[in-house]
C-alpha cells in the first residue's frame, strides 16, 4: 500500500571519504530551539530481513540521480517519523526544508555561512543543508545506501529537537542519532518501503567503522561522535531493534 521501493546502486567503499563525510557531516549546533514533545515510538517486532531480490541499476550516478535519491530518503523519513509520532498521539512537523548548495556561504545557519563539503541539520532554521557536489562525490565512491544513513542521521537531529532531547555531551546526541538512523532504515526495510541490495549492510558496517573518532580524542570533547565501535554498535542496535533501543524515553 503505497510502498515505495528504492533501488540501490552499488559502489565501492572508500573509507577515507566516508570519514570526511560524517566527521564533517554534523555541526549539531543550536539544538535548543525545538518544541518539546514526548511521543513513545512504537516498536517493530520483526527481525531484519533485507530483500535479496533488490534491483540494482548500473551506470552513472548523476547529480540528478543523487537529488532524486536524497529526496526519496527525505520522503521516507517524513513518513516514518509522522507514523512514529502518530502512534504516540502526537503530530509530527516535518523538517521544514532540505537545501542543496554548491558554494561556501551560500546557505547560512544562525547567521553563520555553511562551508563546502558538509551536510548539517540547522535547528535555527529547521532545515537540512548539504553541499551537493561533495555529496555526489561521496555517493559515487561510497555507494548510495550510505546516503540513507547520512540523511537519517541529520533528520534524527531534527527529531531530537522536536522531542526536546539535549544531552550534556555531543557524543550522546550523536550516538543516539546513529541509533535513530539505524531504526529509520531497519524499520523501512522490514516494512518493505526500502529494499537493500546485497552488500548494503556491509557498506553500512564498513562505512561506520570508517567514521569513528580518532582513538586519541576524548569522548567528552565537543564534537565527539563516538569511536568506530560505538557508532557501529549504536547504528545496528537501532537497525535491528528499532527505536525502543535508542533511549528516546
Ligand atoms: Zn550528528
Amino acid at each position: 500500500m503505497g510502498e515505495k521501493a528504492v533501488r540501490r546502486r552499488p559502489g565501492p567503499l572508500a573509507g577515507l571519504l566516508v570519514a570526511v563525510v560524517v566527521a564533517a557531516g554534523c555541526m549539531g549546533g543550536g539544538l535548543d530551539q525545538g518544541e518539546p514533545e514526548q511521543p513513545r515510538p512504537r516498536q517493530s517486532g520483526e527481525p531484519a530481513s533485507p530483500g535479496a531480490d533488490a534491483t540494482r541499476a548500473d551506470g552513472t550516478t548523476s547529480v540528478a540521480e543523487f537529488k532524486q535519491d536524497f529526496s526519496d530518503a527525505v520522503g521516507i523519513a517524513e513518513s516514518y517519523w509522522t507514523a512514529q509520532f502518530r502512534g504516540s498521539g502526537e503530530q509530527f512537523q516535518p523538517i521544514r526544508r532540505v537545501v542543496p548548495y554548491t558554494r561556501s556561504g551560500e546557505v547560512s545557519c544562525g547567521g553563520e555561512g555553511l562551508p563546502r563539503n558538509n551536510a548539517v541539520y540547522c535547528s535555527a532554521g529547521d532545515f537540512i543543508a548539504y553541499d551537493v557536489n561533495w555529496s555526489v562525490a561521496a555517493f559515487r565512491q561510497v555507494g548510495d545506501a550510505f546516503l540513507f544513513y547520512l540523511l537519517g542521521h541529520e533528520y534524527a537531529h531534527g527529531v531530537q529537537v522536536r522531542l526536546g532531547i539535549r544531552y550534556n555531551f555531543t557524543i550522546q546526541q550523536e550516538l543516539q542519532a546513529d541509533c535513530m538512523a539505524g531504526a529509520y532504515i531497519g524499520d523501512n526495510v522490514r516494512s518493505g518501503t526500502l529494499t537493500l541490495a546485497e552488500g548494503d549492510l556491509d557498506e553500512f558496517r564498513e562505512g561506520l567503522l570508517a567514521v569513528g573518532d580518532d582513538p586519541d580524542q576524548p569522548w567528552f570533547a565537543e564534537g565527539s561522535h563516538g569511536t568506530a565501535e560505538q557508532r557501529s554498535e549504536s547504528f545496528f542496535r537501532g537497525y535491528e531493534k528499532s527505536l525502543d533501543a535508542c533511549g528516546l524515553g
